[in-house]
């Protein structure tokens, strides 16, 4: 099994002095898809030799030929992969993303063709689901678009609800999770925590009774008055921090779309200290191209 080389770092310039030419990015994918041994797709063949495209791999036995692009997200993508590369860069390592404005500027491409570039890589950005919030967890809803902020909504036309979930440690903060919602229902609430939050957890939300039945599932979950807020201090300023980015990059979408959004932030946020390897992470998930559930629907 050869050794794969991963990128490391958040430096542009380092970035564009290695990714200069497409075929810098079909090496990079074509190590990342086969680093566990090459498997034909179509008879399961361990052998290959080379196909007729560079980087592709060809079956010894059925003669099926791959290439390192196939059943990826890369794969049919509408411009070349160099600028798919790059778009993936820009869009993991800087802090607030770019625009699919911002992206058709840059790389001189279509609005459009961005913005669904930029869906697929939101999609990937969605959480695994593999790793849920550990420890105290604070959790708290807020409203986003049409009249301002009421408390305890529903999503309605422009108006959305969203729960968040945010890890208290010690020292600060630690990852935190969000999704839409349709009211703040035990059953909408309940299902969101189950996803993204451990059943171990010190889960702690205000006194609103939509989280009362819930102590069902989180044994440990505590029901505290807000005081205006002071108790949850941490999670309004995360809430005000998602609301500030979300203002600042689009003005009507739907929910499938803000949940997009939504994933695109906390990917970012949940490995903020682990920024130098983020690229690789999606690339990783990008050409593994698992399904991923966009929204809580049961
Ligand atoms: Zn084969």
């Amino acid at each position: 099994m050869a050794e794969r080389s991963t990128f490391v770092g958040v430096n542009s310039i380092t970035f564009n002095q290695l990714f200069k030419t497409e075929a810098n990015c079909l090496e990079y994918l074509s190590s990342l898809k086969w680093e566990g041994g090459y498997c034909c797709k179509r008879c399961k063949n361990d052998k290959y030799c080379q196909g007729k495209k560079p980087f592709n791999r060809r079956c010894t036995k059925c003669r099926y030929e791959e290439s390192p692009t196939a059943g990826t997200m890369f794969d049919k993508v509408k411009f070349s992969l160099l600028k798919a590369f790059h778009i993936a860069f820009k869009i993991s390592t800087k802090k607030k993303g770019m625009s699919s404005l911002e992206l058709s500027n840059e790389f001189e491409l279509r609005q459009k063709t961005c913005w669904e570039f930029k869906w697929k890589i939101q999609q990937a950005m969605a959480s695994s689901l593999q790793q849920p919030l550990q420890g105290t967890v604070h959790v708290d809803e807020f409203m986003i678009g049409g009249a301002e902020e009421q408390k305890r909504g529903r999503s309605k036309g422009a108006k959305k609800l969203i729960v968040v979930a945010l890890e208290i440690l010690d020292s600060g903060v630690g990852r935190a999770y969000a999704e839409i919602i349709e009211n703040a229902s035990a059953k909408e609430l309940g299902s969101f925590l189950n996803k993204y939050v451990s059943k171990e957890a010190k889960v702690i939300s205000d006194e609103w009774r939509g989280y009362t039945p819930l102590k069902a599932d989180f044994e440990k979950l505590e029901q505290i008055t807000s005081n205006d807020g002071k108790n949850f201090k941490d999670i309004h300023i995360h809430i005000m921090n998602i609301k500030g980015w979300l203002r600042g990059i689009h003005h009507h979408c739907s929910k499938e779309r803000m949940q997009g959004y939504l994933n695109e932030y906390h990917f970012r946020y949940n490995r903020r200290q682990a920024m130098g390897v983020i690229f690789d992470l999606l690339i990783k998930k990008m050409v593994k191209n698992e399904p991923v559930r966009l929204l809580s629907t049961n």
